[in-house]
């Protein structure tokens, strides 16, 4: 497989302030990130409070299917580029689960996003009840199909972040031998669709991801990288935990 930069996400979620923005910022202007690619994905909000001059890239947790229009509370693509957003979240399973996103709308949402030219982060994961019934693979293949089959072009400017609904904010991460079976699994369906942009994509590995556990993690061959929650709203933790990730 070609050597590509791991790729660290912070998802902040509905947390943050313009504090946050400046601690993280400082701490990340101290550390090489020579290696690394790190993305922040704050608070609509809070993206104007990011420097123009700094070490990572912005992303958003959420985009509108649409172009415009009168979609109150929404925000579209055309958007978030102008407003220096260059990655987009999609489908994580928050948004599945607490806003009823379905795998139609995440695939519309994917597609709208690479029109534009922003890189969608799309997650995929099982529940603990999918894991025990053994219905992992078959889950993750049908959350993958679901946006790719019907449009496989789409694969190559996309990053795939797995992350099993079990271990979300729970404290409980997969072992690196799970996430690592996983991703591989992940890898080898998506070569059916494109086999060069299976080799090539971006698979990130999210939930519970720490200061702790994220060396062993970033060591197994399928794991490119990670979608970082609660501890992305740490500066020094996530500042370590993008050093550990580098080459
Ligand atoms: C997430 O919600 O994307 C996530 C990975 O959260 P945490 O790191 O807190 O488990």
């Amino acid at each position: 497989m070609k050597v590509q930069h791991k790729l660290l996400v912070a998802n902040w979620k509905m947390n943050g302030s313009a504090a946050l923005v400046a601690t993280m910022s400082d701490t990340l202007a101290v550390n090489s990130l020579t290696g690394v690619d790190v993305v922040i994905c704050p608070p609509l909000t809070l993206l104007h409070s990011f420097a123009a001059k700094r070490n990572f890239k912005l992303g958003a947790q959420n985009v509108s299917q649409h172009q415009a229009g009168a979609y109150t509370g929404e925000i579209s693509a055309a958007q978030l580029l102008e407003a220096e957003v260059s990655y987009v979240i999609i489908g994580h399973s928050e948004r599945r689960e607490l806003y009823s996103e379905t795998d139609e709308l995440i695939a519309a949402k994917v597609n709208t996003a690479v029109q534009a030219g922003l890189t969608p982060i799309l997650c995929i994961g099982e529940t603990i009840q999918q894991r025990q019934q053994e219905k992992t693979e078959q889950v993750l293949a049908q959350q993958l199909d679901a946006v790719y089959a019907s449009q496989p072009e789409l694969l190559a400017k996309s990053v795939i972040a797995y992350e099993p609904i079990w271990a979300i904010g729970t404290g409980e991460s997969a072992s690196p031998e799970q996430a690592q079976a996983t991703h591989a699994f992940i890898r080898a369906h998506l070569a059916q669709l494109d086999s060069i942009a299976a080799t090539e994509i971006k698979l990130l590995y999210g939930g519970s991801v720490n200061g702790e556990n994220c060396s062993a993690l970033f060591a197994q061959p399928d794991i490119n990288g990670a979608l970082v929650g609660g501890a992305s709203l740490k500066a020094a933790e996530f500042a370590q935990i993008c050093s550990s990730a580098q080459e």
